[in-house]
């Protein structure tokens, strides 16, 4: 079954072979640490996640790479506006430094708290000027930029193919081009080093060939991914939204001033829509891994719902889809605890999962055949070996989990054995007086193979 990936440059499902193999190369397009994450930027790197754990999981070692936009990302994808550090910095008050670290980390511990891999290498923007100017330069020296006098544009009227990942109709923007075009020459060029204003000092800036500035937010991708991965590797993921500008113009750089394609393949994560409303940083409101923790939820639920969309639909977001998937996971997470030890793994349902997963990481399907597997009349032992198996890229943490130890109070408890023995003499209306009794105290009763289940009251529901 080989690995089959859709890949948005030539619009297809193809074959994946890594370029040199064993290795995949892997760069993704990291967050603008200007505010925290929102669970619709976490959608995109729980699907990054999956895609690095189904490389593994077909036997590849892969180099992932990833970005920490610090600098440069403006308000507007046309250029204009200001850099989103400056507006961070006027909502928190604190220098977009400290700022920078602080979303970082945040961000980094929310990836920890879903299970998402760790990148083998982070780069952050500000520690990679000296690299982006000399990209920029070499651009200059080929003849691909011109100045303006707020910075340094490429020229996208210059590279035969530009917009061709978007499939741009690069005539029929330029002509229908109501924006101000400023002293840009195309709608489509954009900024490489933007110049500090000439009335103030900016908190982020450095010297440059062409003046004291900070670089654009495209130039970052395609000079730290050649420096980590080469200037042709394997797979390139972020969200939708990079599709028509920001992957656009990495290319182009790249295509520029080497003359390859950037990446073999391209690949990306639709949405998360909140109650069918798309979900952006800069409207305020959005809901943080934190929130969902603050009501109650396991980030790994969150993780769990969002096995359940394909990751080129865009998935609603709404409370009653997290409750179901947090019962859901509670029901898995007991079961595969139940089943003891791990015996040999089934290799028919194994070679089914691996099926769905390298079907283009056709995680619904996926899921739906761990959860015949659950329901099948295989041994447990087989069942545990083979869940076991397949977590390895579902990343629900099944091997670890551990049910939460109740302590119940000793008269609790001896209302428990009463229960019992009175149950054994078949006295029921003894019996469920006593379950009367024990629900008063606070405690639930279920009543298993193994013998009476005692847990605090609601302590299974997940509620908001
Ligand atoms: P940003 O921090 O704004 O640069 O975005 C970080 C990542 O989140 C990028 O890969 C975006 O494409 C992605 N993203 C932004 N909004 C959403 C959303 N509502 N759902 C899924 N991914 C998103
Ligand atoms: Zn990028």
């Amino acid at each position: 079954m080989p690995l089959r990936l859709y890949d948005t440059f030539t619009r297809s499902v193809r074959d994946f072979q890594p370029l040199h193999p064993p290795v995949v190369g892997l760069y993704s397009c990291g967050p603008t640490v200007y505010d925290y994450a929102h669970i619709g930027n976490l959608r995109t790197y729980l699907f990054t996640d999956l895609l690095r754990r189904t490389l593994l999981f077909n036997g590849y070692a892969v180099k992932h790479v990833m970005n920490i936009t610090d600098v440069g990302h403006l308000v507007s994808d046309a250029d204009t506006g200001e850099d989103k550090m400056e507006t961070g910095q006027r909502r928190t008050g604190r220098s977009a430094w400290e700022m920078a670290e602080e979303y970082t980390q945040a961000f980094q511990a929310d990836l920890r708290r879903l299970h998402v891999l760790e990148p083998a290498i982070w780069c952050r923007a500000t520690a990679h000027i000296a690299e982006q100017i000399a990209f920029i330069a070499d651009l200059e020296t080929k003849g691909f930029t011109y100045r303006t006098s707020d910075g340094i544009y490429f020229d996208t009227s210059r590279l035969l193919g530009y917009g061709r990942l978007a499939r741009l109709d690069v005539a029929g923007l330029q002509a229908g081009a109501r924006v101000e075009l400023g002293e840009k020459r195309h709608v489509t060029d954009f900024a490489l080093w933007k110049f500090s204003p000439s009335d103030r000092k900016r908190q982020m800036e450095w010297d440059s060939p062409w003046g004291v500035g900070f670089p654009g937010w495209h130039i970052e991708c395609s000079a730290m991914s050649a420096k980590y991965l080469g200037t042709f590797f394997d797979i390139h993921s972020g969200g939708e939204d990079h599709i028509a500008v920001h992957h656009t113009n990495e290319i182009a750089q790249t295509q520029a001033r080497y003359g390859t394609r950037l990446a073999n393949f391209w690949l990306h994560g639709y949405f998360l829509q909140m109650e069918d409303v798309r979900m952006s940083k800069s409207a305020g409101d959005f809901v943080r891994l934190q929130t969902l923790i603050d009501r109650g939820y396991d980030p790994i639920a969150y993780r769990f719902s969002c096995l359940g969309a394909h990751y080129r639909a865009r998935l609603n977001f709404t409370w009653r889809g997290l409750d179901g998937a947090a019962t859901a996971l509670n029901r898995l997470r007991a079961q595969v605890y139940a089943w003891g030890e791990a015996g040999a793994i089934d290799e028919a349902y194994a070679d089914r999962f691996a099926a769905q997963l390298n079907d283009d990481l056709n995680l619904p399907r996926a899921v739906a055949v761990m959860w015949d597997l659950v329901k099948s009349d295989l041994p447990d032992s087989a069942k545990k070996a083979t869940l076991l198996q397949f977590d390895r890229v579902l990343g629900l943490g099944l091997a670890e989990w551990r049910p939460v130890e109740t302590i119940v109070p000793a008269e609790v408890l001896i209302l428990v054995q009463r229960r019992q023995q009175a149950r054994a003499a078949r006295q029921w209306p003894l019996a469920d007086e006593l379950r009367g009794q024990i629900s008063a105290a606070g405690y639930e009763i279920e009543d298993t193979p193994q013998g009476p289940h005692i847990q605090r009251a609601g302590a299974g529901e997940l509620s908001r």
